[in-house]
Formats: structure tokens, C-alpha cells, sequence
């Protein structure tokens, strides 16, 4: 088998890349560079058992879709010379000038830099990677294709070594990929990365990916095709739309390292909106958010400020069809070939490195800025430091005055560090020094310091119950915790005592002394406790988390007071959040299990279209939609809030079997013995009766009004039917129409 996918690396295939290109390149130079490159790599094969030059033609292919100059793509050819062959520099300086040459030695001597293990990813090796790139960003590149090509095919690689280089990508060159907004790179990286590192948790999220695959296509397709359809009104051409599914290792931060659930990935699908300009940008904008629901807090403006590494775009989240949530991003060409491309996408090979250049300032910004930094000897270590501080927006490398890194969140403080060095170096800190200065226990530490730990020499020293709030990192939060739970048990009871009262006094509970045990007794028992004070305990170390119990109290406290009756309109308003069912048969969507009544003036039966009315003091009460009394008041100004939707539950939504009070107005010829009839009729088909008043019309008929209980409307019908055939019996009619 091929280790490149049945593509087959040869130097006909790179023409060919080279002709589709549509771009110039000076072939005789690439076909000279790989003519040298197959007479020097003859006789060598890869792992795979394939011819060696299979290789650098791929790389050099990489470079090409880049959109790399002759000397890049020549330079991809020989990149393994000089260190794998017994070419030299001298002769590829005479062969192919000294670019060519200048770029070769630059990938030969990264390649000396040790980076794969933790220990080598020392502040020293990083820096001279950084350094190396610095000189030409192009060296970088070319780098970077190699790494690519190698992890694609790294399943050739024994074992041990796969880890290695999947670690060291990951670490390394993954970070710098994305500094330097090559976005597709650095995805495939992490991918591959990923695979190797962590083969079950990626074959996991492909299965989860996989699972829905058809359902997926076709929820992208209808949302691409529901767009364009949306935005062929407005746009002549009609703007790109691309589906896109985010990458398994990106569901993987989110799944392991933000805890978040796989269907809480709002932005595991996406649509991609291209268009020509930034005004027709902010147009698409808002005609998503007329189309679909945009989620608040999930829009993005990198047009207005781009990311560190020049990415621009619009980031929204909507709701589309069945609820499903995806995000769409929104971006000009030229924004989408940045974003693809990075710094490749703006380099003028052309012109060469020219610092003088004046178009694209922005985006060479940051390359000019280290390449003339580089010029300053002196501030050497500065340009280092704030390269390293873009290297990767989520993590920071700090040291210890050993030189060993720590790799930590951004936003870490000097706790987190102290814990990510030894539990027993966090236990005991006492105070910390960020390059030589003392520093406050919040100081958040930055890419490149070295930090020092000062630590107490008395055994008994401990952290400080506040620093929980300080730190970043779970781990830290999690030793912290566990030694409060051994040492400080008096202080915990305190502490957990005070934060549960406090979340009570916030939610409205109140719970005399004496039944706090039994009201909590439940969860004492979940969570193993034997008293009240063990359960405490367990808040005030935090092996318990009030936030995560206190909605389950409220309830449990509303079911309480409910018992006794002692709603309160406050109460049921604090209910608004919730969403319970109602034991009454009826549902008010937007409040918890509450006391419901029925409204006298109209009597509602299941079925009918019903309305809610906050009462003061007594629960919802609920109308007929077509109630006068609710047509009258709706559109009082201080009452139109209190009117709230409400409808009735479904056959299983209720538990218990309801009863709803009807009247009906019968109207007969008067006889004798009809009220008995009537009665009788209803008690037969076991139909409770409340009660019943006769009287006689102007016209001598009669008029019986009853009162009874039936089950819904469906009862209700079949009560007036039988009722309807009593003899003399003319009308029966329903009373509050
Ligand atoms: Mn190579």
C-alpha cells in the first residue's frame, strides 16, 4: 500500500500541481532541485518501504498548495540533503544561489533542535526554534510541510516514536502553525496529533461523529440551501456557503478540557458565508439573524478586532431546524484566504522580504517586527518572550529557576504553578518571586518567567481557603480542596455552614433550625453523610457543590410550603425560571408546580383554549380563552403581565386523574319528576353532582342548572348527549360559553 493515500509523489506529479497552479514558476530551477535531490536521496526509502524522494516531492507539494515561491518549492526538494546525503551547502549555494541554500540550512539546523520530549522543550530550544523562524518565516514553512507530510504518514513509524513526534507536534508545531494563521495546518496537526496521543478518546469522538453522518449531511445541505436561497435576494453573485464540521481534536478541548457535553458543541456544525466586502459582511449578519435565532452571547466581531494572527470574521450561533444549534461565520475572500493561508496567504515572494514594503503592513506586522527586532542583539530575550506569548492563545510556558517548563491555562496565577510543581510545594507556599520580584498569590504568570516558589519550613503551614478562589487550574482547586478536607474539619463546618445559608437566603428558603436535618436528609444520604455537620464539612472543602444542589432544594422547598399552603405570589414569580408540571392537569410552561384553580366565571375543561392570571396570593388562576371576564382585563395596563400562557397537560404529563367543574343549563318541558330523572341519568353513569336549581320560564318550560365534575370535555360531550335524551329534556347547554 501507498503511505500516501494512492498518491503517487513523483516529480510528473508536481508538474502537473505546478501547471494547475496557474502561477509562474521557473521550472527549470525545480526540475534541476529535484533532479539533485533524486541522485543524493537514490538507494534511501522511507518506513514505508517506498523510495525516499517520494518525500520531498510531497513536501514540496505542500508548499505549493501554499502558494510558495520557486526557491521555497526547491528548497522543499533538498530540505533532507544536506543532513541525510553527503551534498553539501557549498554545492547548493554554487547549484542554486544562496536563497535556496540560506533556506535548506535553516530546516537542516531546526531539525537539530531536541523538542520531542517534555524535558526538551526546554525555554532554551524553544527560543532557538523561534529564532530560526525568525530569520525567514519561510524556513518555518518549509518545516512545517515536512512535519505535515511525516505526520501523515506516521503510522509507519515504530511505536515509541510515534508518541514523540505526535507530542512534540502538538506542543511545538501545531502552536506555531496557528501564530502564524495557517488554519488548515494546524487542524490537520492537532488531528493527526491527537490520533497518536490519545488513540481511544479519538476513536470515540469518530464513532460519536460518524453516528449521525447522514443526519448531519442533511442538516448542513438544508441550511446551506435554506441561505443561499435566502441571500440570492440581495446578492448578485450570490455570496460562498460551505458546511463545515469542526474538527475531532476541537471537539475534544471541549468534551475533555472544558467538560462541556458532545451536544452542548453548539459549534460542531458550521456554515461558512464568503462574500466580496466587510459592509456586505455586517448585511449577511443581520439577514442570518432574520432568518434563524441568533443564541445571545455567542456573537463574535473579529472583523473589528482581529485575532493576534490576523484572523477576521464574523462568529454567530443560531438555532436551525429541530432546534439544532451551529455556528456561522462570515468573511470577505480575502479574509477566508488569511484565515486558510496565514502568513503565506501575504507574502510577496515576488518582490522577496522586502521590511520596506508599504502594502499589507498590518499582516507583516508582526514578521517585520521580529525580523528587525532580530537586528538588536541586545533584546534578544525580549523578542523571544513576546513571540513565545503569541505562540498559543490557550497555553503559557513559564519556568522554574531550574529552566524545567510548566505548561499551564492562560490566566494561571503563581498558586497554579506552585500545585502543577508538587502538591507538597503548593501546601506549603508562603509567598512567590516572578523574575526575582515578589508577586501577590493572584499574580497570573506570563510566557516565558521564571518563577520561584517561596515555601514555609513548618510541616503545618497550608493554603488558604481563599486561593480557591484565585487559582485556575482544577488541578490546583482539587488539592486545595482535599487538604481542607483532611486538616480543617471546624472550619468547614463553619464554612459550609455560612455558604449553604447564604445560597438559601438568596433563593428565598427559609427552614426553621429544627427541620434543617430532615429537609436535608435526602442529600445527606446521597452523599454518605451521618450528620448535619458531616454534610457541612463537605460543602466547606467543596467535595459538595451548593450550586449544583440548590436548584433540587428548591424544589423540594417549594413542594414544602406548597404543602402547607403558604404560597405566596412572590414565590410563584421566583418560580418562573423552573418548568414543572402541575398536578391540576394544567401547565404553565414558564413556572414550577404551583397552585392552580379554575376560574368561576367560565369554569375552563380540559380542551378548551385557557389562559393563567397571577392572583395575589392564590396561585393561577385559570380562564377560558375566550373568557369575557379575560377579554375585558387583558389589556389593563397594570395588570398585563400577570396574564401568563398556560395549557393543559398531556394524558401522561399528570399523574392523578382531574376533575373539572362544569354547569350546564338544561332546559325541558316542565314535568314532573325531571330533577329526579336528571339525577338519576348522572348517577348512573357515575357522574358526581354538586349541585342542581330548578325553575320555571315565562313560556312554562323548565330551567335546570346542575353542577358537576367530569374529566375533560370529552366526558363533559357525552354527559350532555345522555342527558339530552331524557324525555322532555329540550337543551342542554354548557353554562360560562
Ligand atoms: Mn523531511
Amino acid at each position: 500500500m501507498s503511505e500516501n493515500n494512492g498518491i503517487d509523489y513523483s516529480f510528473e506529479y508536481l508538474m502537473k500541481k505546478i501547471n494547475e497552479s496557474g502561477k509562474q514558476y521557473d521550472i527549470q530551477k525545480i526540475t534541476q532541485a529535484y533532479r539533485l535531490a533524486h541522485e543524493y536521496h537514490s538507494g534511501q526509502k522511507r518506513d514505508s518501504g517506498e523510495d525516499y524522494i517520494t518525500h520531498p516531492i510531497a513536501v514540496s507539494c505542500i508548499l505549493l498548495e501554499l502558494g510558495m515561491d520557486t526557491d521555497t518549492i526547491c528548497a522543499g526538494l533538498l530540505h533532507d540533503v544536506v543532513e541525510d546525503t553527503d551534498c553539501t551547502l557549498e554545492e547548493l549555494t554554487k547549484q542554486f544561489g544562496e536563497g535556496v541554500a540560506l533556506l535548506v540550512d535553516g530546516v537542516t539546523k531546526l531539525r537539530k533542535i531536541p523538542l520531542a520530549t517534555r524535558e526538551e522543550q526546554t525555554a532554551e530550544n524553544v527560543r532557538k526554534i523561534l529564532l530560526a523562524m525568525s530569520e525567514d518565516i519561510r524556513v518555518m514553512i518549509i518545516k512545517l510541510s515536512d512535519r505535515l507530510h511525516n505526520m501523515r504518514t506516521l503510522h509507519y513509524r515504530k511505536d515509541e516514536k510515534r508518541r514523540a513526534t505526535a507530542l512534540e507536534t502538538m506542543n511545538i508545531y501545531a502552536p506555531i502553525a496557528h501564530r502564524l494563521g495557517i488554519s488548515w495546518i494546524k487542524e490537520e496537526l492537532e488531528d493527526l496529533s491527537f490520533l497518536y496521543l490519545d488513540p481511544f478518546a479519538y476513536e470515540e469522538i469518530d464513532r460519536l461523529m460518524n453516528l449521525r453522518k447522514t443526519d448531519r449531511i442533511k442538516f448542513i445541505d438544508s441550511i446551506k440551501s435554506k441561505i443561499t436561497e435566502r441571500l440570492s435576494h440581495d446578492f448578485d453573485p450570490v455570496p460562498t456557503v460551505e458546511g463545515r464540521v469542526k474538527s475531532n481534536y476541537g471537539i475534544y478541548k471541549k468534551v475533555y478540557r472544558d467538560g462541556k457535553e458532545f451536544d452542548q458543541i453548539y459549534d460542531r456544525y458550521a456554515v461558512r458565508i464568503i462574500v466580496n466586502t466587510v459592509n456586505e459582511c455586517y448585511n449577511v449578519l443581520g439577514i442570518i439573524h432574520d432568518v434563524f435565532n441568533p443564541i445571545p452571547n455567542r456573537f463574535k466581531d473579529y472583523i473589528s478586532t482581529p485575532k493576534a494572527n490576523m484572523y477576521q470574521s464574523l462568529h454567530t450561533t443560531v438555532i436551525g431546524a429541530e432546534g439544532i444549534p451551529f455556528e456561522v461565520q462570515i468573511r470577505t475572500y480575502e479574509m477566508h484566504q488569511t484565515a486558510e493561508y496565514g502568513i503565506a496567504a501575504h507574502w510577496k515572494y515576488k518582490e522577496g522580504i522586502t521590511s520596506k514594503s508599504t502594502r499589507d503592513d498590518n499582516r507583516l506586522a508582526w514578521v517585520r517586527q521580529i525580523l528587525e527586532l532580530q537586528q538588536n542583539a541586545d533584546d534578544a530575550e525580549e523578542i523571544v518572550r513576546t513571540i513565545k506569548n503569541d505562540l498559543s492563545s490557550e497555553e503559557i510556558f513559564v519556568f522554574t529557576p531550574k529552566g524545567d517548563m510548566i505548561t499551564l491555562p492562560k490566566g494561571a496565577t503563581v498558586i497554579d504553578f506552585a500545585y502543577a510543581i508538587h502538591t507538597q510545594v503548593g501546601h506549603r507556599m508562603c509567598g512567590a518571586k516572578v523574575d526575582k520580584k515578589m508577586v501577590s498569590l493572584d499574580y497570573r504568570v506570563k510566557t516565558g518567567q521564571i518563577v520561584e516558589i517561596i515555601t514555609s519550613s513548618n510541616p503545618a503551614h497550608g493554603p488558604n481557603r481563599s486561593w480557591l478562589q484565585i487559582c485556575r487550574t482544577n488541578e490546583a482547586r482539587s488539592k486545595i480542596r482535599s487538604w481542607f478536607k483532611k486538616e480543617r474539619r471546624e472550619e468547614n463546618i463553619f464554612e459550609g455552614r455560612s455558604e449553604l445559608e447564604r445560597e438559601f437566603r438568596r433563593n428565598y428558603i427559609r427552614i426553621p433550625e429544627a427541620e434543617l436535618e430532615d429537609f436535608l436528609s435526602s442529600d445527606m444520604r446521597k452523599h454518605n453523610c451521618d450528620t448535619l455537620d458531616d454534610f457541612f464539612a463537605a460543602i466547606g472543602y467543596g467535595g459538595i457543590s451548593v450550586s449544583k444542589l440548590i436548584q433540587h432544594l428548591k424544589d423540594a422547598y417549594n413542594r414544602r410550603i406548597q404543602e402547607r399552603h403558604e404560597l405566596t405570589e412572590e414565590q410563584i414569580m421566583l418560580r418562573a425560571k423552573e418548568g414543572l408540571k402541575s398536578k391540576s392537569g394544567v401547565v404553565v410552561d414558564e413556572i414550577g408546580d404551583c397552585e392552580i384553580k379554575f376560574a368561576q366565571c367560565c369554569n375552563p375543561l380540559p380542551g378548551d383554549a385557557i389562559i393563567g392570571f397571577v392572583t395575589r396570593g392564590h396561585g393561577i388562576s385559570v380562564h377560558k380563552a375566550d373568557c369575557q371576564n379575560y377579554l375585558n382585563q387583558k389589556d389593563i395596563p397594570e395588570q398585563r403581565d400577570r396574564w401568563l400562557p398556560v395549557r393543559w397537560a398531556d394524558k401522561d404529563d399528570s399523574e392523578n386523574e382531574s376533575y373539572f367543574k362544569a354547569t350546564l343549563d338544561i332546559v325541558a318541558n316542565d314535568r314532573i319528576g325531571l330533577l329526579a330523572d336528571i339525577s338519576v341519568a348522572l348517577a348512573e353513569i357515575r357522574i358526581p353532582m354538586h349541585e342542581a336549581s330548578a325553575r320555571e320560564l315565562k313560556n312554562g318550560n323548565a330551567n335546570v342548572v346542575v353542577t358537576i365534575s367530569v374529566a375533560g370535555i370529552e366526558q363533559l360531550r357525552s354527559v350532555i348527549n345522555r342527558l339530552s335524551k331524557i324525555p322532555s329534556v329540550l337543551s342542554v347547554d354548557r353554562c360560562g360559553k
